[in-house]
Formats: structure tokens, sequence, C-alpha cells
């Protein structure tokens, strides 16, 4: 407490700005006030008081607590660097610093949020898949492309879209086709007379293959029923060379003859009557789980 007069007008000030005057405090330059609204105490410089509107930090918290709500996030504090920044945590459970304004324009909705700690971790998680590790940025600047370094060791800078495709090969492990990225796939198609097919092929762009290759009406239903990422292209081709031979074997009035499917979809051989598919599927489910056992090419 500071000895000294309370004059009537700091107090008049104070009432009329939402505060009730306590008393003097520190100096000759402070005063200490109660909020009206939520009764937490503050001390101020007179000089505020008088010439400026007072501010509740307490409210101002609790109003810090409403606008992250809305934003969908939690206020944990102020940044202790930045007046302009607040911790938040997001749904996810990460901790983000952000600026005060861009939480209040979250809240009206006017801008979302991404949390760059799971995006991270989800470009990590794809990049591993394919036997990569996601080491940063593009050194070149572009927002598309990422570094990672391969299962062999060799570095690269990759388009994050082939990273998650897998149409690219490593530089140093990967020369040609038969060493790059491939898969497996099941396809469907409903033939004019509504018989129902399914063909099983590989190809290291399963979706282009079948919307831009294989398909002769677009007018006939089809699907891609299944993709299974292969480690190269000679594997793809091993193995789906290996699942034809068996499929003949054990079902031979499975194989469809080529003048049923002509005209629908450009291939000769490998499409199958439709009751097939579930045997295709599992068949194909059994090699996924066999693939992601396998370990990574080392360097
Ligand atoms: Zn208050
Ligand atoms: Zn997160
Ligand atoms: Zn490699």
């Amino acid at each position: 407490m500071y000895p000294g007069l309370l004059h009537a007008h700091w107090i008049d000030e104070a009432e009329a700005k939402g505060f009730t005057l306590i008393d003097r405090v520190w100096d000759r330059l402070h005063v200490l006030l109660e909020c009206k609204a939520c009764g937490s105490q503050d001390v101020v410089r007179v000089s505020v008081l008088m010439g400026f509107q007072p501010i509740c930090h307490a409210c101002k918290t609790d109003r810090w607590h409403d606008t992250a709500e809305a934003a969908g996030l939690e206020y944990l504090r102020r940044d202790a660097h930045d007046r302009h920044y607040g911790i938040f945590r997001a749904p996810c459970g990460h901790e983000l610093r952000r600026q005060f304004g861009l939480i209040e324009r979250m809240a009206q909705g006017e801008t979302g949020f991404r949390c760059a700690i799971c995006q991270a971790g989800t470009e990590a998680a794809e990049a591993e898949r394919r036997c990569w590790q996601l080491l940063g940025p593009d050194h070149e600047g572009d927002p598309n492309y990422r570094l990672y370094r391969h299962s062999c060791g060799h570095e690269q800078r990759v388009a994050r879209v082939n990273m998650q495709t897998g149409r690219f090969q490593c530089g140093k492990c990967g020369p040609a086709w038969p060493a790059a990225p491939n898969n497996l796939y099941a396809l469907r198609f409903v033939l004019g007379d509504g018989t129902t097919v399914v063909k099983l092929g590989h190809s290291n762009d399963p979706e282009s293959r079948l919307h831009h290759q294989l398909r002769l009406r677009d007018d006939l239903p089809a699907d891609l029923l299944k993709t299974v990422p292969m480690a190269s292209g000679s594997a793809a081709l091993r193995i789906e060379k290996r699942l034809h031979a068996t499929l003949r074997r054990r079902f031979p009035w499975a194989v469809l003859p080529a003048e049923r499917f002509r005209g629908v979809i450009k291939v000769t051989t490998e499409v199958y009557d439709g009751r097939l598919e579930p045997i295709v599927l599992a068949a194909l489910d059994a090699i996924e789980a066999r693939a992601r056992r396998r370990p990574c090419p080392r360097g």
C-alpha cells in the first residue's frame, strides 16, 4: 500500500469504467482496481485509469477461452515472449503457438487450421510405407516436393504426390522399370449383357490403367477393387503370372474366352467370371500381408 489521498475523481473514473478503486499501491503512480464483472484485481497506472479503458486480465483470459473454443481449440496460456501470440491445444492434442488475430479469424470461420506436427507424421508414414524416410522440406524450395532418404541410403527430392502413389524410383537402386515400384490390381467390369467379370493384372498406375488404357466403353460400370503395392515391376509380374497359373488350374470354368469381353475391355486374356472375385481378392490380401512383412532393401 502507498499512503496518500484517494481522489474522488479517480473513484468516479474507475466506477465509470467497470472497476472499483481499492487503494493506492507501490508508488504515487499506481492504484489497485477490482473488476466489477469478475472480482479479480489488477494494478494499473493512474494515467491509464484516467486516460484509457483499463483491461481486466482475468476477463480477457475468459474471452480468449471462449474465442479459442469457437475456433475448435483450447486456450492454454499467453506466449511468454510475444504478446500477440498464445499457446493453444489442437483437437489432436498437440500444442500450437498461434497469433491471437488468427484465432479470432478461425472463430469467425474465415480460416481453418492445420497441425504441422500431425501433417509431418502423416507424410513420414506415407514415406515409410515405401521404405523411404522423410528428411524435411525440398532444398530447392518447391512446396510440392520433400527431401527423402531411401532404405539403401540414397537421398532424393520427390514430389509428395509421387511418394503417395509410388510413381518414381530410387536414383541409386531403382534404375529402370523392373526395379521401380509397381502394383497388382483387381478390376471389376460389367459386360454389355450384364455379366460381371474380374480382371487381375499389374500396373504402375492401376487407376489410369482402368480409365485410360483398358476401358473401351465408358457407359459400362468399371471399378478398381483392390491395389497391392509391389516393391518392383519384376516382382509384380512374377507374382501375377503365378496367380494366373493357379487360377487357371483350379477354376478352369471361370476363364472367360476373349469374344465375351471384346469391345468392352482392351485385353485378350486374364479375365475371369465375376464369381471368382472373392477368391481373387483373398489372394491379393494374402500377397499384401506377405509384402508387408518383407524388410526394406539395405544399401
Ligand atoms: Zn474481470
Ligand atoms: Zn497434431
Ligand atoms: Zn534406393
